[in-house]
């Protein structure tokens, strides 16, 4: 009885999924009523967003457990607090001398600097200068910046002049950088709360931070995890999904987070070699890979790169990516896959 009425529920969901993430182009298809006996599903916020985790443990699985690893992830990547690890070496002077900071901050660095060799700077958390100067930072601003102070900020931008020594845990800065882990910080969370997870011997678990979404073994009616792509023009639809029983989903997109300045509307994603923010026509993309701080990246990067690099750099490096774009003429969103991506939708629909 339980069964059916689960699988009821499921194909209710089809029609209207049941949860949605919110900021999110992902549609995690979940089942209510029986799920709960068997799954504990515990949610908050972090990070400027929402978190929702959903597993089957051997050991407890409490809030206060989740809540404690994100508060100490948080002290450590946020920006958005002035006594964190990373703004105290974002303020600090001292130029050219070796730091000792906590080890998750050189952990985090270290795969962040291994996307920006990967995508030739795409990818680059020294872009905090250019984040903060297009108003996408804790401070709005009401104008644009001007050509100047794009170009002197520039020089301040580029992931070389940070540098990581992981054997002893520390960082020094070559120039006067700041750093900005808003494009990888969250992935890292839903990681590291999958390692908490596997701790707590969870078997299957759904971890989802403001849309970056990890994935292990199976949901309540032993399937794989279904999740949809949402076409990003507000009505919650999907057609297309993905069952997946491991790995991680990750979009970058522009059209939640953008300002609008004397009538255009500009991303909060920016490309760091050029100081101004991506103008393409692509809207979202969404990047599938076992962990989802690499997943988190390198949604970032692609969406820096646009439709045409973005596609060939996932063909040249066999990455399963959807790639949303708008088209002005017929005033439509168009997907498109690389061919990992369409082998996955093909497994899942
Ligand atoms: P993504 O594409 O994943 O990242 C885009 C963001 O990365 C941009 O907003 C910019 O900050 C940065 N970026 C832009 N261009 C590049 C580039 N080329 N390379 C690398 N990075 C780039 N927000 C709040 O409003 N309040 C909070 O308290 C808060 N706390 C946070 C704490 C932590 C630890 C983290 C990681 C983020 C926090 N945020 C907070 C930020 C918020 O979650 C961001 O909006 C989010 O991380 C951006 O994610 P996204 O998926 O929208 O975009």
């Amino acid at each position: 009885m339980c069964e059916s009425s689960l699988r009821k529920r499921v194909r209710q969901s089809l029609v209207k999924p049941i949860v949605q993430g919110i900021g999110s182009l992902l549609i995690v298809i979940l089942l209510h009523g029986c799920e709960a006996s068997f799954y504990k599903s515990l949610r908050g916020d972090t990070m400027g967003t929402y978190y929702r985790v959903i597993g089957q443990c051997r050991d407890s699985l409490t809030y206060q457990l989740l809540e404690s690893e994100l508060l100490s992830l948080t002290s450590v990547l946020s920006n958005y607090d002035v006594e964190s690890e990373i703004s105290v070496f974002n303020l600090s002077e001292n130029i050219g001398e070796w730091v000792p900071v906590p080890e998750t901050l050189v952990h985090v660095l270290a795969k962040a600097q291994t996307i920006s060799e990967q995508t030739n700077g795409a990818f680059d958390v020294t872009v905090a200068p250019l984040v903060e100067l297009w108003g996408f930072g804790v401070k709005e601003v009401s104008q644009p910046p001007s050509a100047e102070s794009i170009a002197r900020e520039l020089r301040r931008v580029n992931y070389r002049l940070l540098e990581l020594n992981e054997s002893d845990n520390t960082l020094r800065k070559l120039s006067n950088i700041k750093l900005d882990l808003s494009g990888i910080g969250k992935g890292y969370g839903v990681d590291h709360i999958a390692e908490v997870l596997a701790d707590q011997r969870c078997s299957d678990f759904l971890i989802d931070i403001g849309g970056e979404i990890r994935v292990r073994g199976h949901n309540a009616l032993s399937h794989s995890w279904r999740i949809g792509f949402e076409v990003p023009d507000g009505t919650g639809q999907s057609e297309v999904f993905l069952r997946l029983s491991s790995g991680a989903l990750a979009t970058s997109g522009s059209y939640r987070n953008y300002r609008v300045f004397n009538e255009k509307s500009y991303t909060h994603v920016i490309d760091p070699r050029s100081g101004y923010p991506t103008s393409h026509n692509l809207t979202a993309v969404t990047v599938y890979r076992s962990t989802a701080t690499e997943a988190d990246a390198l949604a970032t990067a692609l969406f820096v790169m646009g439709f045409d690099d973005a596609l060939e750099f996932a063909e040249s490096h066999d990455i399963a990516v959807a790639l949303t774009t708008w088209d002005a003429d017929s005033e439509k969103h168009n997907a498109s896959y690389s061919t990992a991506m369409r082998a996955l939708i093909k497994e899942g629909n």
